[in-house]
């Protein structure tokens, strides 16, 4: 017998996110303890308010042929008040489920005040997230600059929650139409967490919690972070949507299947 998923909305979001926050110091002690127990480097590209901006790095584990590598890069905790993403992101190090020729770029927090303000934007009120064109924001400009050093990614996978979402959902850039992999990311979500079965999402068309907006960057003055990576750095990515007003630990389960779905099939022969 097929098992029915039971988990309802909270009904808490009225206007904004008005759910669970986390301690964000004790996440990323966290993070920084596992990442470095399971052979991750750091980088600390940016300081802002005693937090330090991160970029976390896992080698692939076979580096019998280097050039055989998938570079994934995955970045959380943009927008302050949706704490699913770095708790993902922690999820993700713990799990230790990488493919093992995968090379990951991990970013686990892009705007840490933020989330001691439980605010979307950084203290400034800048939204990051619409930064990444003609950066004003000290955070956004040292993301660029550290993204300008790194190589081409083979996909990006943006983590975020929306509080007026009734279930999961993804947008999907892919502009070379590569083999998508977002039927399976839904896939893998719908045992863990609900999917947004909306036709209207966001104000754009959407299918079974997938939306594949139709977009020109160069027309946008605000770009977010996934135009600025489809730009410059990928031909593949997801931006993940996880529901902000389910339990937590419901968000954290969906985006973590989501990007381990993505990765493990990206590695798949022929998803390159
Ligand atoms: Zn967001």
């Amino acid at each position: 017998m097929r098992e029915i998923l039971r988990v309802q909305k909270l009904g808490k979001n009225h206007g904004g996110y008005h759910g669970e926050t986390i301690d964000l110091r004790a996440v990323l002690r966290e993070i920084e303890t596992s990442a470095a127990q399971l052979g991750w480097s750091m980088e600390t590209f940016f300081e802002t308010g005693g937090f330090k901006l991160m970029a976390l790095h896992r080698q692939p584990s076979s580096i019998r042929n280097p050039q055989s590598a998938i570079r994934i890069y995955i970045s959380a905790g943009i927008h302050g008040d949706e704490p699913a993403g770095p708790l993902a992101a922690l999820k993700l190090i713990q799990g230790n489920r990488w493919p093992e020729n995968a090379e990951i770029f991990l970013l686990p927090c892009l705007n840490p005040i933020g989330f001691t303000l439980n605010t979307r934007e950084n203290p400034d009120g800048i939204d990051l997230n619409r930064d990444y064109r003609n950066a004003k924001s000290a955070e956004a400009r040292a993301h660029l600059a550290w993204l300008e050093r790194q190589p081409k990614f083979d996909l990006y996978l943006c983590l975020h929650e929306d509080w007026e979402s009734h279930g999961f959902y993804l947008y999907e850039q892919n502009p070379d139409n590569k083999i998508s992999l977002a039927d399976q990311m839904i896939a893998a979500v719908q045992p863990v967490c609900p999917v947004d079965q909306s036709e209207n999402i966001e104000g754009r068309a959407a299918h079974g919690g997938i939306i594949r907006p139709v977009v020109t960057p160069l027309d946008r003055p605000d770009w977010p972070e996934a135009f600025y990576l489809i730009s410059h750095k990928a031909r593949q990515g997801y931006t993940l949507e996880a529901p902000s007003d389910f339990p937590l630990a419901t968000r954290v389960n969906a985006l973590v299947a989501a990007v381990n779905a993505a990765t493990e099939l990206l590695v798949t022969d022929g998803h390159r």
